[in-house]
Order: C-alpha cells, then structure tokens, then sequence
C-alpha cells in the first residue's frame, strides 16, 4: 500500500505526538523531561543519591563535568550561535573555556569549628537539596555549566529552566553534564529540565514544593519574580556598565580595552561596556585612538538617527532596575531582533556597506540618549565627553540605574579610582582592563556567569548555593 505525502505527514505527527505523552523513566533519562513534576521527582532521588556518595566521589563528577565542557566547547557554541543568532562562535568557545578551568568546586567549601571550655561546635556548609535554576538566552550553555559545577559542588541537584530561545543548545548542555557524571559513578538526572519550557512551566518550578532554593540569572522581570516567590532566592539582574576614562589613563590601552570587552561576544555579556564617559581633555584623543585600532567604526548623525530607528521600540513603559526595583521613566524598548548581532549586520541594516573586519560601532552621543540608557547588548558604543572627573562618575552612577552591577575605570590617578569604586558600589569595579577581567578571564580570581548583585551574593560559587548548619559536641573534643 502506498502513502500519500499528507497521509505520512499525519502519521509522523501522530507517532511525535504519542512519544511525547509517554512517560520518561528516570533510570532510561538524559536528564529531559515532560512534567516539571518529572523533573523535580528525578533530581530530588538524584539529590539524595549524591548525599550517600563520599565527597571524593563528588569531586570526581566535578573533574567530569569540566571535562565534559572542554571537550565540547566548539560544537556547542556554534549551536547556541545557530539557535540563538546571538553572539560569536569563538567568544563563546572561550566562555565556556573559562566556566571549565575557573568555576569552583568543592575546595570552596570551608568548615568552620568553635572550640573552648564548653567543647566543639562545628558550623558546615550544607546543600539545599534541589535548586530551581533559570538561564537567560544570552549565555545558554555557560550559565547552564557553571551554576551545574556550583550547584552539584556544594551537593545539590539542579532543575534547569532554560529560556525558550535557547533551548536546544542548553538541554544538549545539560544532556552531556549529565553523561559525564553517570560515566563518572554518579547518579543518573542530577541536572533535569522540561523538555519544553514556558513561563508556566517556570512558575510551576518556581512553587514545587520540593524547591527549596531559586536562582534566577536574566533581566528584571525574573528577578522580581523569584524575589516575591516567597522562597530563599539569589537573583543575578541586569546591568548598564558605564567605563570612565580620566586625563591620566594610558589612551591607546584604555581605547584598545574598551573595544575589547565592548565587542566581546557582541555585548551580550551583562558585565561588558555598555557606555564610556570620557573628561573632555581626552575625549577626540580616545576615539582617534579607538579608530586607530582598525576594527571600529564611527557612526554619524544620520547613522546615529537610522541606527535608532532599526534597534529601538518606542514602547512607553517603566523599566525597573534588577536592584531597587525603582522604576524609571523609559521612552524606548530594545528591539530584540537585534540584540548580539555583528556589528556588520547592523551596518548593512542601516544601509552603510560594512568596512572589513569591524567589530565595534561607537558614536558620540548625550548622556540622555537612549543608546547610553538602555541595556542594548549590541556591539555599539556611545561615547560622552563630562567636563571633569567628579561629572563623569556622576554620570555613570546615573548610567547604572542603581543595579550594583559592573562598571570599569581608565585612570592612573589613585584618588579618583578610589571615588569612582565607593561611589558607584556595584557588584564589579574592573581598572584599567576590559569588562571580562572582572570573571577572571585576564584577571585574577574566580570565574561565574550568575552575578547576583540584587541579592547581594556577588560572584555565585558553591559555597553561595550552601545552608550552613551548626553541630555541637559539648565538654569532648576540645583537645587543647
Ligand atoms: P530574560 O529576563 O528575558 O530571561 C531570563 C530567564 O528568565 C529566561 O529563562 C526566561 O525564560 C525567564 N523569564 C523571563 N521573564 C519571565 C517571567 N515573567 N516568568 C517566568 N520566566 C521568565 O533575559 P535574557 O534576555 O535571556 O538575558 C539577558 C538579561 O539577563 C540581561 O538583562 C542581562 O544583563 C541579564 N544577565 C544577568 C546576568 C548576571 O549574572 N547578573 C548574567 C547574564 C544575563
């Protein structure tokens, strides 16, 4: 008998249909489930597995789970980049390098001990259980590694929800975490996640009542949620990073330094530089330099005009800070369209034929204007001339919206670095390097990909997803 086209099509749709009803086991799994209810059932047996496991164990599924990213790091980025036409192949490949060798394991979980006359009491860090993890779109697979490592260090079990428009490469991220651990004698759907995620499907994660921690690393309106879910909950916002150049800084670095970190992934990154204000002494000199470098290309007026009108909407709406939760006035939306794009994309689409290899689009602007104001994770840079060093760092505390995110500085003068740093007092102050010295690539210290400046956690490693308990031995065990 032979088939019509509609009638296969129907009957493929009928098979698809019926294989998504059926009940995933846990022990078949890859850590992808139907329900939340799945999800959440599985990481919970996953969870009290792990707890049976001594912690050398544990640090053997951290040492795959590194492996596991590294060995995958290519083949990865280029699927989120296809998924979410967002970013850059090889920035990607060199974030989730970073996530490997610099997120933290179980070495960052310290015991505290007490002894004196009345004995030993000991205060250890210990897991949650389940965490409810939710990933934005603009770094999938590396928020996804990095809060997995964190997570499953500190001896949690992870239900990711991902955002729907990165949820390929984001389940294929979980799905080889977790080939990893079982390869390594771990236990089976340690990272779980529904195969389909939606706000409903968030919102019923969020209330599960086998959650007992919400990390919510995206813009303020998951924050907000997760704040009032009535749960322990971290939140990692939104930022505005503004950068300041003063008259001492080294130009030709401070310009080549921006670009960098501006251009880095195409600004999809919450820390990279979203708006430089320069003291007018330097001002020309910075941006001569900047263009020097040959990758950046200075937008005019009527560009400017056009680029506006491609990347903004004119929504009238407050926008809220991921911090204060103070609503602000707002003219214009971003188009997301448009967000980490190339920065020749967004030439062509204003009509002007891109010069080779540009990386960066800078324009000079007032610090009203909405390229400065808004969050545009685009590789466009706008550049403000303040008359000295004290009306540039007012202008960016204005810039930052009070996020307590990122903001980085240009400057050889010690007194205004130390200003700028206690005025402005977000989460990260980088000096005279670009924006990502401050996650350690090229800087010292720790990698994250989940800054929690809203609720104060700074960089998220395992010891921030740890409850701390308290056991106390009275009148043994003081041996001195
Ligand atoms: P987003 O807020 O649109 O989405 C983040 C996550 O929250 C996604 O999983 C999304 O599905 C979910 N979500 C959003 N609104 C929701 C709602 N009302 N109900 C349920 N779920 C909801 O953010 P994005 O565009 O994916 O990511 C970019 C934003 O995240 C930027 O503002 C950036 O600054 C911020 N970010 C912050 C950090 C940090 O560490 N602080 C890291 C990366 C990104």
């Amino acid at each position: 008998m032979e088939l019509r086209n509609d009638e296969i099509s129907d009957v493929v749709r009928r098979v698809l249909q019926e294989l998504s009803k059926k009940e995933i086991k846990p022990d078949e799994s890859d850590g992808i489930f139907n329900t939340v209810d799945e999800a959440v059932d599985a990481a919970s047996k996953a969870q009290r597995e792990l707890m049976e496991m001594p912690l050398e164990q544990r640090e053997k599924l951290i040492a795959a789970m590194r492996k596991a990213v590294l060995e995958n790091a290519m083949e990865i980025s280029r699927l989120t980049v296809s998924e979410t036409g967002m970013g850059r192949v090889n920035h990607k490949y060199l974030k989730l390098r970073l996530v490997a060798e610099k997120t933290p394991g179980t070495e960052v979980l310290k015991t505290t001990a007490y002894t004196g006359d009345k004995g030993l009491t000991l205060v250890e860090m210990a897991p949650y259980g389940v965490i409810a993890a939710i990933t934005p779109s603009t770094n999938p697979p590396d928020t996804i590694a990095c809060n997995s490592i964190g997570m499953v260090a500190a001896g949690n079990s992870v239900v990711f929800s991902p955002h729907p428009g990165a949820v390929n490469c984001s389940l294929q991220m979980i799905r080889l975490l977790n080939k990893a651990i079982v390869e390594a004698g771990g236990p089976r759907n340690m990272l779980t996640s529904v195969r389909k995620p939606s706000i409903e499907n968030t919102d019923a994660l969020i209330n599960h009542p086998e959650i007992k921690l919400v990390v919510a690393t995206g813009g303020p309106g998951i924050v907000k949620k997760v704040l009032s879910s009535g749960k322990k909950a971290i939140g990692a916002g939104a930022g505005n990073p503004p950068v300041v150049v003063d008259e001492t800084a080294d130009i030709k670095k401070a310009a080549r330094d921006i670009i960098a970190g501006c251009s880095f992934d195409n600004n999809l990154p919450c820390i990279a530089e979203k708006e430089a204000i320069v003291v007018g002494d330097v001002y020309d000199e910075i941006i001569e330099e900047m263009k020097n470098n040959g990758n950046v290309y200075e937008l005019n007026e009527h560009e400017i005009e056009k680029l506006m009108r491609l990347i903004l909407t004119e929504e009238q709406q407050e926008a809220t800070s991921g911090c204060d939760i103070v609503p602000r006035p707002r003219k214009y939306g971003v188009n997301k369209r448009w967000v980490g794009k190339d920065a020749a994309v967004l030439l062509e689409n204003i009509g002007v034929n891109p010069p080779k290899g540009v990386e960066c689009l800078i324009c000079r602007t007032d610090n009203d204007h909405p390229f400065v104001q808004e969050e545009l994770m685009m590789p466009v840079l706008p550049i403000v001339r303040a008359k000295d060093i004290d009306h540039a760092i007012e202008l960016a505390v204005k810039d930052e919206h009070g996020n307590r995110h990122t903001a980085m500085m240009h400057s050889k003068n010690v007194d205004n670095l130390t200003k700028m740093a206690r005025v402005i007092n977000t989460t990260i102050f980088v000096k005279n390097a670009p924006s990502y010295a401050g996650i350690g690539f090229g800087g010292e210290g720790f990698t994250t990909f989940t800054i929690a400046g809203p609720t104060g956690e700074g960089l998220t490693n395992a010891a921030t997803f740890t409850r701390q308990r308290r056991c106390v031995m009275v009148d043994s065990f003081r041996i001195i």
